[in-house]
């Protein structure tokens, strides 16, 4: 190990050098206080910046162990720390100081999500945050002197300020660790309620703006209420506040398990309920006005996507007798439909163990949704391929398990087979279901139900691997997340933007390199056995090991956790994608 004094010679001595002579700072240096790992050195200004970790030992960083025992606290407070040295950087990072990324030092931070992530690990050894840092160069020439007011002013200021108990708000710390804890708390419990959502009363829904994830103003949203008869209390481990008063136990809105459709008129919040409750399968931060919404980790919102790949997915329960004998139960397309896309997706979703679907009217195909009484007057059935979703919802409750969230605001049709039909009006939920049901009696439907045969039970198909390729070039992994909703890999793109509970791109990237992983390994027992042994391994040993290049101890590059749904909905979008027969 190296000292700080060392580490002051080696800048000295390759100031106004060429570029590449930075490679001499690989290693670690002990400073007081904290250890400095330099793990990866950029090759020029411009290129990925270096990847360095700042390591405080417990003694002196002393955060209580209260705050980080079990996973769920343990990842709080991680997500938590990393906002912190975000805040930190802020401050005491001068930015900017030469060419390319000269001079700037990051830290893979998240939005409003509470995410598992590798920039931060707390550990009763120690605490470490893994940062990325531009050496600074003005052409190709290195700018010693910035970089040793870097390394040896600034980083350390960082670690001080923002990984030492002393420094941080502990009431702040306490409230985040704790708010996350209770949202999982409540998760844990929707099962045995009955539940597959809650909304806590005095939710805000709403954001700020279509660009932006954070709340509107507390003057222009109006904050969620329960209807009367759907009002449920959940208790929570730490008190929070509700209400204007402190409470053990929260009161809000309990989605039961079955049926569920949101209707009410055109602007009246439907779909922000259900886009709260999309991202409601993720904790978030305090103040996020969803913090207390949360939906079951088996939620999985399904959308049409017209143009994406399909390889083999039996979609025969909702769509037969395609022109030309197409083939249905084993339905491979390069270029899904609106209603084929969306029934691929249902059954994918279902295949690796979604309990509940969140559909929206406003990115359905219509004709997926449903098949009034005059077009099928018009249009015999054994001229229309599809069998509507309002006559497989009920089947798929109640002989599959599948429950279904479902915002409709223009068909009435779904008045038969919901169990609950919620309205909104004034961005208010009312429970209308007794009212729905007595117009259903009245008004009765003049269309048929249009099944056929049940519903046949989703097997797991076994990918091929060989059709994962992540060569490119020279390089024999290449595998890049461009944003949250595109991965490179290889020579293809999968296009993630239909799936649209990923919620970062850090998340992306580790899908990237999860299918990677898997296909050596985890694949020869068919998806569902392939994204549960990535879960496990996610439980087993995080995430540091998912780059391949990752060895040892050393900075294992920026990933989030993403949930099975989302893995499973990137392979199936990977148009090499092929399934053994
Ligand atoms: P719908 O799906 O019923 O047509 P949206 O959910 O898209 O309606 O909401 C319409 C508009 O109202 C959006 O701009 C949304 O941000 C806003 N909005 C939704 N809920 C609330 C609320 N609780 N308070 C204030 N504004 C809201
Ligand atoms: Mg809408």
């Amino acid at each position: 190990m190296h000292t700080v004094d060392d580490l002051r010679k080696i800048l000295a001595r390759i100031d106004s050098r060429g570029y590449k002579a930075y490679k001499d700072l690989q290693g670690a240096y002990v400073y007081p206080g904290f250890t400095l790992f330099i793990d990866h050195v950029q090759g020029d200004p411009f290129a990925t910046p270096s990847k360095i970790r700042v390591r405080v030992p417990g003694g002196i960083a002393k955060f209580p162990p209260d705050l980080f025992s079990g996973r769920v606290r343990r990842v709080a407070l991680q997500d938590f720390l990393i906002r912190e040295v975000h805040e930190a950087i802020r401050h005491v990072c001068l930015g900017n100081r030469g060419i390319g990324k000269s001079g700037l030092i990051a830290i893979d931070v998240g939005g409003q999500e509470v995410l598992e992530r590798t920039a931060m690990v707390v550990t009763p050894q120690w605490v470490e945050a893994r940062l990325s840092l531009g050496l600074p160069a003005q052409g190709r020439t290195i700018l010693g002197r910035q970089a040793e007011a870097m390394l040896c002013q600034e980083v350390p200021e960082i670690a001080e300020r923002a990984m030492k108990w002393e420094h941080v708000d502990e009431e702040r710390a306490r409230a985040f660790v704790d708010c996350v804890d209770n949202q999982e708390s409540i998760r844990t419990q929707l099962d045995t309620l009955g539940l597959v959502a809650f909304i806590a009363d005095g939710a805000i829904l709403p954001r700020s703006s279509g660009a932006s994830d954070r709340p509107l103003s507390r003057e222009r949203a109006q904050p969620f209420r329960a209807p009367a008869s759907l009002r449920v209390s959940i208790p929570i481990l730490h008190p929070v506040s509700q209400d204007g008063r402190l409470t053990h136990s929260l009161t809000g809105f309990g989605i039961p398990t079955g049926v569920t459709v949101i209707v009410g008129g055109g602007y009246h919040g439907k779909s922000t309920v259900l886009r709260a409750l999309e991202r409601g399968v993720y904790p978030h931060v305090p103040e996020d006005g969803r913090e207390y919404v949360v939906t079951t980790e088996g939620a999985v919102k399904i959308r049409a996507e017209d143009g994406r790949s399909i390889e083999r997915v039996d979609i025969s329960g909702f769509i037969e007798n395609l022109p030309y004998r197409q083939e249905t139960a084993q339905f491979s397309t390069d270029n899904a439909s609106g209603s084929t896309s969306q029934a691929a997706s249902i059954l994918e979703a279902v295949e690796v163990g979604a309990t509940t679907l969140l559909l929206d009217e406003d990115t359905s195909a219509t004709n997926f949704m449903v098949r009034d009484a005059r077009m099928q007057a018009l249009v015999h059935k054994e001229h229309e391929p599809i069998t509507p979703f309002v006559d497989r919802v009920r089947e798929l409750y109640e002989r599959h398990g599948v429950s279904t969230v479902l915002v409709m605001g223009g068909c009435g049709d779904y008045f038969d087979v919901a169990d609950k039909v919620i309205a909104m009006q004034d961005y208010q939920p009312l429970d209308v279901t007794k009212e729905a049901q007595r117009i259903a009696r009245e008004y009765r439907t003049q269309r048929e139900i249009e099944t056929t045969s049940p519903l046949s039970e989703v097997g797991s198909r076994i990918p091929v691997w060989e059709s994962l390729d992540p060569s490119r070039g020279k390089r024999e992994v290449k595998i890049e997340a461009k944003s949250v909703d595109a991965i490179a890999f290889g020579h293809e793109v999968i296009d993630l933007s239909g799936v649209e509970q990923l919620v970062d791109a850090s998340q992306t990237r580790a899908i990237g390199y999860a299918l990677h992983l898997a296909s050596g390994r985890l694949m020869d027992r068919g998806l569902k056995a392939m994204v549960q042994g990535l879960v496990e391994l996610f439980d087993d040993a995080g995430l540091d090991r998912l780059d391949p290049y990752h060895q040892g101890e050393r900075h294992p590059g920026n990933f989030a956790r993403p949930r099975a749904f989302e893995i499973a909905a990137a392979l199936n979008r990977l148009r090499t994608l092929r399934i053994r027969e």
